[in-house]
């Protein structure tokens, strides 16, 4: 049976206490997408689960995709049409009964510029897309267009050699808030989570073989635990060679990271009303609408340095401007870019010789001892049947029967009665007094949760407030954040909850102040304590507001993105 789900940064304490105290059945390392979703896969067939995360909830990659939810078309190519129909299928379940309220389709123009050969190419590519899909589907089929259709709904194409274009759909979503939902969803069905507690060690049983739990550090007291589980299931992304080599795990498989990177850029920046996807000479480049923003992306390069912080070079952003304005009648300059971020794909490693565009995004399970399984590789879209596959290894040899899997079946929090929320929409708006344009918002972003929101508005009317000029988000959503999604740090907050550091020029540091005393009140901080998260976070900012600025005015094709603080402090944009 469901709760609420609740993450109450406020009861940490006894949140820590339960994982030392209690011998659970499956204990998951790592809070991105493939972490939550295999907590709720597991919670959801009865299991009793822990998570650990050693950040934030979707901290590494998950918060730094394109924000697709996709099949990939560029993967027909190389012929992986297992892969590209089981994501397609994943992302019309997740449009039309998973998470409704959190993704949404999305149209992609794809240009073309030569007579003859080019549109029958991509076109019958499209065809199999859309077939690939089935026939029941939430979003609508191909198109083609002739050049005056292109450039009347994408007027930011160069008409000069445009021979026609193709429009397709495909679905977007907010990596981190999606994944934030997924982990709540798992609390809702009992998952037990800890952030900023990072599995430091693997426990062995009697026997010195059998994995029976991990040692757990939490980094905010510098206490360690002992979690104890029947099954560990590692899922920790591009650290997952870290977490194996910990436990003095001899793995079946090994990961490469490689680098992705975006830019995000004006709405006015590019007249469109359709996202546009370009063929590059190695993969893709997409321009994606992001409210008020566009992110442009992605790179695809190798990546041995910092896990936890990958930095975009000043190449990365011309490679990325050069082949958008391929096609943009206004070029886009380094001064349009508002904000950069990059993330790291953990691959399936083949030869070290294989370009990393060309290494397969499929999963792997591996269960190389007993007591462990783990799984890497995937896609962001895919994460439920990862999820499913990895704890299916993991309950293969279970003492007692573990039902199937059944997210097909459970809608995330926030779907169940979207339809009516949404009707209601003008009722809410006048009981709590907030133009109707706020309760759109939050239904968007919550879903059916989204009057939980509000209902903070009730005792504290300043909530009701935005966090900063031109921006939707309310103070009561920061106070959500620590009540309900566990956010610990201001960080966390104006990171992966509010977007504001994404979204802003000045990477939301005129809400540092706000959120601070928001998060403060709840959490019992002391002076002292409030300016030294505001402080933190402006670092935070600074560096990578003079990394922007670093970036504008330089015109060599090698300039660092953020400077030395930027890399010291770990300011590396959170997408
Ligand atoms: C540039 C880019 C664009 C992409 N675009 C798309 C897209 O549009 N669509 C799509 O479907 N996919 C996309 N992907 C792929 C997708 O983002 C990833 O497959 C997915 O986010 C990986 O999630 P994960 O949970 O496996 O890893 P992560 O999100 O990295 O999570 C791993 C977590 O484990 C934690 N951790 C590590 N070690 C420990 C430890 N010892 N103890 C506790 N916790 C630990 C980390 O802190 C981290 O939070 C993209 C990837 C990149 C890089």
């Amino acid at each position: 049976m469901a709760n609420s789900g609740r993450l109450d940064a406020r009861a940490r304490g006894a949140v820590l206490d339960h994982l030392a105290g209690t011998e659970f059945d499956v204990l998951v390392i790592g809070g991105g997408v493939t972490g939550a979703g295999t907590a709720l896969d597991a919670a959801s067939r009865g299991l009793r689960v822990a998570l650990v995360e050693a950040r934030d909830l979707a901290s590494g990659t998950s918060s730094r995709s394109s924000k697709l939810i996709h099949g990939g078309l560029r993967y027909l190519e190389q012929f992986d049409f297992k892969l590209v129909s089981e994501a397609l299928r994943e992302r019309d379940l997740l449009v039309s009964r998973l998470a409704p309220h959190l993704v949404k389709p999305v149209s992609f123009l794809y240009p073309l510029h030569r007579k003859v050969l080019e549109r029958p190419y991509v076109g019958a590519g499209l065809v199999l897309y859309d077939a690939l899909e089935g026939t029941k589907r939430p979003v609508p089929y191909h198109r083609h267009m002739t050049v005056r259709g292109a450039l009347r709904i994408a007027p930011a194409l160069k008409s000069s050699g445009l021979a026609g274009a193709l429009l397709y759909y495909d679905a977007q979503t907010d990596d981190a808030r999606y994944t934030l939902t997924v982990a709540r969803t798992a609390a809702a069905h009992g998952a037990v989570m800890a952030t900023r507690a990072s599995a430091r060690e693997l426990l062995r049983g009697e026997d010195g073989v059998r994995v029976v739990g991990a040692r757990v550090h939490d980094e905010e007291s510098g206490r360690d635990i002992d979690v104890r589980a029947r099954r560990v299931v590692v899922c920790a992304g591009v650290w997952t060679d870290l977490v194996h080599q910990a436990g003095g795990i001899k793995a079946g498989y090994r990961v490469r990271m490689s680098k992705g990177v975006h830019i995000v850029v004006p709405y006015d920046a590019i007249r469109s009303d359709t996202g546009i996807i370009l063929r590059t000479e190695k993969s893709v480049l997409f321009i994606i609408p992001w409210g008020q923003r566009w992110i442009v992306g992605t790179t695809d390069t190798d990546w041995t340095g910092d896990r936890a912080e990958p930095t975009a070079t000043g190449k990365d952003i011309d490679y990325i401007l050069e082949h958008a304005n391929r096609v943009l009648v206004r070029p886009l300059t380094r001064a349009d870019v508002i904000g950069v971020y990059a993330g790291l794909r953990p691959l399936i490693a083949a030869d070290e010789n294989t370009p990393t565009t060309k290494l397969s995004r499929e999963h792997v399970v591996d269960v190389p001892v007993p007591g462990l399984a783990s799984i890497a590789g995937g896609k962001f879209t895919t994460y439920r049947l990862m999820a499913r596959d990895v704890i299916d290894a993991a309950v293969a040899d279970f003492d007692r029967w573990v039902p199937a899997s059944v997210t097909d079946q459970l809608p995330l929090l926030g779907a169940d009665g979207l339809a009516a929320a949404s009707a209601e929409a003008g009722r809410l708006a006048e009981d709590y007094d907030v133009p109707c344009e706020t309760v759109e918002h939050l239904l968007e972003r919550y879903g059916t949760l989204a009057e939980e929101v509000l209902e903070l508005t009730r005792t504290s009317p300043d909530l009701a407030r935005p966090l900063a000029e031109g921006h939707p988000y309310l103070g009561a959503e920061v106070a959500y954040a620590v009540t309900h999604e566990g956010a610990l740090h201001v960080e966390d907050v104006l990171v992966r909850r509010v977007r504001l550091f994404l979204e802003t020029g000045e990477a939301g540091a005129e809400a540092a102040g706000p959120v601070a005393t928001i998060m403060g009140d709840l959490l019992g901080w002391d002076s002292g304590r409030r300016a030294a998260e505001i402080g933190r976070y402006l670092e935070l900012a600074e560096a990578d507001t003079r990394a922007l600025k670093e970036l504008a005015s330089a015109d060599g094709p090698h300039a660092v993105m953020g400077g030395p603080a930027a890399v010291a402090s770990g300011a590396a944009r959170t997408g």
